[in-house]
């Protein structure tokens, strides 16, 4: 089991840190590569304006992490 993955609080981070994805909330934070994935997929949909299409989970979750980073 990995440690507590910051966004979506699974045990999902691998060791060593640098083996998982960085967040483009603040470009430092460590997150899971899953939480990687998903926010690029959440950025290009933002893009080709399809917000309407993030599931709403994935937005509360990118909500919480990014009140926990002090971002907004
Ligand atoms: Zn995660």
């Amino acid at each position: 089991m990995g440690k507590e993955c910051p966004r979506c609080g699974k045990e999902t981070m691998k060791e060593p840190i640098e083996h998982n994805a960085i967040s483009n909330e603040d470009k430092k934070t460590y997150i899971c590569s899953g939480c990687g994935v998903y926010e690029n997929k959440m950025l290009w949909m933002i893009t080709k304006n399809m917000h309407n299409k993030i599931p709403k989970f994935q937005k509360e979750l990118q909500k919480k992490f990014r009140e926990k980073l002090g971002i907004d």
